[in-house]
């Protein structure tokens, strides 16, 4: 009698825990390649009308190409550079032209890509003058035999590589400069109303999955700072079979509790869905003070974006679809 109640009881569980996962299977979207533009304190009716117009068609525009990428036959990891490379060359976000400023008024760009079907990665930190950071961090996966590059010699590896070099003025904007003055004011030590780091996922028709971020860190940081973002494990991650993911937020924390390869290794080992490791650690994070989000897809497509601030510029597209963007948590 009381070992069929513990039966049932045992059933009822499973049949409870299967339930759970169907309905997360079937309410989450699939899509080839997702993108982020930054996660922080993106309020409806705090960004005009034709910005978030101007914001809205840029992510489009980066989805549109990355998938053309894969439409084509081409790799994930060509489809996260694309992405990449289109919102690095915007000024709205806090990549490439749109880096915002260290304290000693200079740029300082920090960027990563992964390569889920290898496990190979290829990271730079400190980049001044090359012009797309993710090229660099590209060029270091396939052309390098180590995985992380700093500074003067990331630079001058780029350099060799062919990449192109701007002059630093080319990072300058007037918005990005008042940002630092209006910081370097505050008591806070760090200001980070919205922190506009980019980032990609794809996943390609051979089943490859990519990620890749790229950021100018933190406005008013101290110069020589790293955050998450070129950092393995932190900001990026992918390993076929299991998640691509790609961070955005307070880096420190990202580090710290190793972000993007903690959903990882819930997703491999507690054999989790993407939607549920995703939201439990961004949710966990909020809990210790990290600030932030993430962009994910799993082995099958399943796009997760969860982030525990007030908005984040996020987006997916598939294959056949039209692009989907959005940038408020309603
Ligand atoms: N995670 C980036 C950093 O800490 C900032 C951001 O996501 O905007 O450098």
């Amino acid at each position: 009698m009381k070992i069929n109640m513990i039966f049932r009881n045992f059933l009822l569980l499973i049949l409870m825990l299967m339930t759970v996962n169907c309905s997360v299977e079937e309410t989450t979207p699939k899509a080839v390649l997702v993108i982020h533009g930054g996660a922080g304190w993106i309020k409806r009716g705090s960004v005009s009308d034709s910005l978030e117009h101007e914001l809205s068609e840029t992510l489009k525009a980066s989805l549109i190409k990355g998938r053309a990428v894969i439409a084509a036959g081409g790799s994930s990891l060509d489809a996260v550079q694309e992405a990449i490379k289109h919102l690095e060359d915007s000024p709205l976000f806090n990549a490439g032209k749109g880096s915002v400023f260290t304290y000693n008024e200079t740029n300082e760009m920090d960027s990563a890509i992964m390569d889920g079907a290898t496990g190979n990665a290829g990271a730079a930190t400190g980049i001044q003058t090359i012009k797309n950071p993710i090229e660099v961090a590209r060029a270091v996966l396939d052309n390098s035999v180590h995985v992380f590059l700093s500074g003067a010699g990331a630079e001058e590896f780029a350099l060799e590589q062919g990449l192109t070099q701007v002059n630093p003025d080319y990072f300058f904007t007037q918005k990005n400069y008042e940002k630092l003055l209006e910081a370097k004011k505050s008591t806070k030590e760090i200001k980070q109303d919205k922190l506009g780091t980019v980032g990609a996922v794809a996943l390609d028709v051979r089943g490859n999955l990519a990620a890749g971020t790229s950021t100018g860190g933190m406005t008013n940081q101290r110069y020589g700072r790293i955050g998450d973002v070129p950092v393995i494990g932190a900001g990026t991650y992918a390993e076929n079979g299991v998640c691509g993911i790609s961070a955005t937020g307070h880096g420190e924390y990202f580090i710290r509790y190793v972000v993007a390869h903690d959903i990882a290794a819930r997703i491999k080992y507690a054999h989790q869905h993407i939607q549920q490791a995703a939201n439990d650690v961004i949710a966990a994070l909020k809990d210790k003070d990290g600030l932030g989000g993430v962009i994910g897809l799993d082995a099958e497509g399943h796009v997760v974006m969860p982030f525990n601030t007030p908005g984040m510029f996020r987006g997916y597209i598939s294959l056949d679809g039209e692009p989907v963007v959005a940038m408020y948590a309603d």
